[in-house]
């Protein structure tokens, strides 16, 4: 389906970058952003907080991460959530053209993660009735492409069972309530299950650890409770990975 609907775009539409439109060369005529539209993309580097990715506070320990379940063991992001990153963000929202998720796919690839060559990636759903709006979900096409890349399997393991309030609220623990719940892992006979059941149960949760992928981070609360859920059906490792990550004012 997807390299079908690649081959179609790529036949059709003149080799431009998809972000600001100026034509490609020959040479990059194969991809999706021109390189000085990647080029404006921030990496978030070091000196972070090993744990989440964030840039270390200036006193005390790092608060964005300490209500985290213990299986969420190190969440990275690609660029800052900038001018430029924030239009590629939005062209795999809301754009037509699938192969966009490739380019934020090449950005992601670069982190360094423990364990990553024996990761199954898990993308962060979205409700039923957004997905239906929208038509797909961002994160599993990010997901996909990422795959393609890092040469692992996805798993599509979650389903979002409620739909969650546009999060206006900035501290950790308002945004940690909100998503509370919002996440269950499928149950491969019944579609979704209702209760808590043991590690061993037909889930299948496989040893390996799980890397979720979503697109952007703001303060790290959908993938600690898409986390939360793998935990309780028994995943003990749970990585996460996202393109973007917000620049948060100081909080603490
Ligand atoms: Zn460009
Ligand atoms: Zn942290």
């Amino acid at each position: 389906m997807h390299s079908a609907r690649d081959a179609i775009e790529q036949l059709l539409l003149p080799a431009e970058c998809a972000l600001c439109h100026a034509l490609l060369s020959y040479a990059s005529s194969g991809r999706v952003v021109c390189a000085v539209c990647r080029h404006r993309w921030r990496g978030v580097r070091p000196p972070w907080c090993g744990r989440c990715g964030q840039p270390e506070p200036h006193f005390g320990p790092c608060r964005l991460c300490t209500d985290w379940p213990g299986a969420l063991r190190v969440v990275r992001s690609a660029v800052w959530l900038e001018a430029g990153a924030r239009d590629a963000v939005h062209a795999l929202k809301y754009g037509a053209l699938a192969r966009i998720a490739d380019a934020l796919a090449e950005a992601v690839a670069g982190i360094a993660l423990p364990e990553r060559d024996a990761a199954w990636l898990v993308p962060v759903p979205l409700g039923r009735q957004r997905l239906r709006e929208r038509g797909y979900n961002q994160s599993e096409r990010l997901a996909r492409a990422l795959a393609r890349r890092w040469r692992r399997p996805v798993l599509d393991l979650l389903t979002r069972v409620r739909e969650t309030a546009t999060q206006t609220a900035l501290t950790p623990e308002a945004r940690l309530a909100n998503v509370a719940g919002a996440f269950h892992v499928r149950n491969g006979e019944c579609g979704v299950r209702s209760e808590r059941a043991p590690a061993n149960s037909a889930l299948r949760i496989p040893h390996s650890p799980l890397v979720l992928v979503d697109d952007v981070f703001t303060t790290g609360a959908t993938l600690a409770e898409a986390a939360r859920a793998l935990e309780q059906a028994g995943a003990r490792t749970v990585l996460g990975v996202t393109f973007g990550r917000a620049i948060l004012p100081d909080f603490t």
